[in-house]
């Protein structure tokens, strides 16, 4: 069997909306239909809004197509760095956020009835010797004294209840037609070619949509504001999925290392077998690495780790990351009073930051205060320390990742 280069979640490239043929008005135009614009129009069309979402290509075919769709608070910030850069009542914040995401996505699908393979796990931290233990102890320290508890396996792995994993693409399709049952309008093959921050015209190459509040919600925003790009990196990350023997890694959960950068995966249950979804080897978008030795890379992995499973590859894949300067994602608008909202810079976890978003962005939209906005505002300036060390932690990322792949 050959190794696919698509996505495990990407079944097909047709369109199930139509495209805009005519002019249209609503209170928000969304640009974009990953995580964060199905999500926002969800939100916004249950609480009356009439929403507008064009994507240029299909639902889900941008990033939110490519995820691993781990569902986690125990985000790419490790928790010891969370308390000493942001402080304990912003770090309690950013967890507790993290939460109210994930039991929002819990909360539509059981409300609509979205069959999406979601399921509660845990999420593992593991190390590899003493002194990555040590660390662990440290971050389960830091977690205390915001009042997280969290615990270890036998093996000195750090572990984290009651998360999430999903089919993103289900989850998408799902949400985006309880939208349009709300009375959202989705149009698909409708890209965006600029909008009129003034007046809120949306425009495409020969159709527009007038609105009160447009999303840019295009994971990297397409109009390229200065101000958030200056602010912002775009790394690759590798996928490899493997096939093993039914039960051949035993526990089911979500995982991570401590390496930087760090490998990450998921076991996915089939009848017959089940599938390793390993990610890593990310590096910045510019440096010219070799996605071939990357996924290599990836394999070797593996096989260092699970020396007696065997496997064959079904797929590998690659897709973009963003990164931001102070490891937390922009949410809101530039400019104070605009009606322009943006979400971007969600590291490796856009599904729990992506669905933040849209919880933001509808409070914001809805003039209701949020108790999040103002730590992701999308206008904070990263303080030093906060600069600092994600030169230190880019640094580390260039010389134990990306040199080894060039
Ligand atoms: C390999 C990989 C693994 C990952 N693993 C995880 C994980 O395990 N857990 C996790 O939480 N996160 C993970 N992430 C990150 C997560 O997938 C992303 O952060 C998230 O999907 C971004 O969602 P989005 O809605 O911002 O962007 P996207 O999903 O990219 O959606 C943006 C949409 O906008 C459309 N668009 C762009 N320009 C225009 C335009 N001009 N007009 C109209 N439409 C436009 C695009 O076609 C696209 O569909 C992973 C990412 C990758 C690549």
């Amino acid at each position: 069997m050959s190794i696919s280069s698509q996505s495990l979640w990407i079944t097909d490239s047709k369109n199930t909306y139509p495209k805009l043929s005519q002019e249209r008005s609503c209170d928000v135009a969304i640009v974009g239909g990953g995580i964060v614009g199905v999500t926002t129009a969800y939100l916004l069309s249950k609480v009356g809004k009439k929403v507008v979402l064009l994507e240029k290509n299909t639902i889900g075919s941008g990033a939110t197509g490519y995820t691993t769709a781990m569902i986690t608070q125990y985000i790419d910030i490790e928790m010891s760095k969370l308390v000493e850069l942001f402080g304990k009542g912003v770090a309690k914040k950013i967890w507790q956020s993290g939460k109210d995401a994930i039991d929002c996505i819990e909360r539509n699908i059981r409300e609509e009835k979205i069959d999406c393979n979601f399921i509660r796990l845990p999420y593992i931290v593991y190390a590899k010797d003493e002194k990555e233990r040590e660390e662990l102890q440290e971050e389960q320290k830091a977690a205390k004294t915001i009042g997280v508890e969290l615990t270890f396996a036998n093996n000195g792995s750090l572990v984290l209840k009651n998360q999430a994993k999903f089919h993103p693409i289900k989850y998408l399709r799902g949400l985006a037609n309880s939208a349009c049952q709300n009375g959202a309008q989705i149009f698909e093959k409708s890209e965006v070619v600029d909008f009129d921050q003034k007046s809120l015209i949306v425009h495409t190459k020969d159709r527009s949509v007038s609105a009160q509040s447009i999303v840019v919600a295009t994971h990297t925003p397409f109009d390229g504001p200065k101000t958030l790009t200056m602010k912002k990196g775009t790394y690759t990350t590798y996928i490899i999925v493997l096939e093993v023997k039914k039960d051949s890694i035993s526990e089911d959960a979500m995982y991570q290392d401590m390496h930087n950068p760090y490998h990450y995966f998921r076991i996915d249950k089939k009848d017959t077998y089940d599938l390793v979804i390993l990610g890593g080897e990310d590096h910045r978008s510019q440096i010219p690495v070799s996605a071939e030795k990357s996924f290599k890379a990836l394999e070797e992995y593996f096989t260092k780790l699970f020396p007696n499973v065997n496997y064959k590859i079904r797929a590998q894949w690659s897709g973009p990351i963003i990164e931001t300067a102070d490891g937390l994602p922009y949410i809101g608008s530039i400019e104070e009073d605009s009606s322009v909202y943006y979400a971007t810079g969600f590291s490796g976890n856009g599904m729990t930051f992506g669905t933040l978003a849209g919880m933001i962005i509808l409070d914001e939209i809805c003039g209701k205060e949020n108790p999040y906005a103002e730590i992701y505002k999308a206008s904070r300036i990263p303080s030093p320390s906060q600069l600092w060390n994600k030169i230190g932690d880019y640094t580390e990322e260039f010389f134990e990742g990306a040199v080894k792949n060039i």
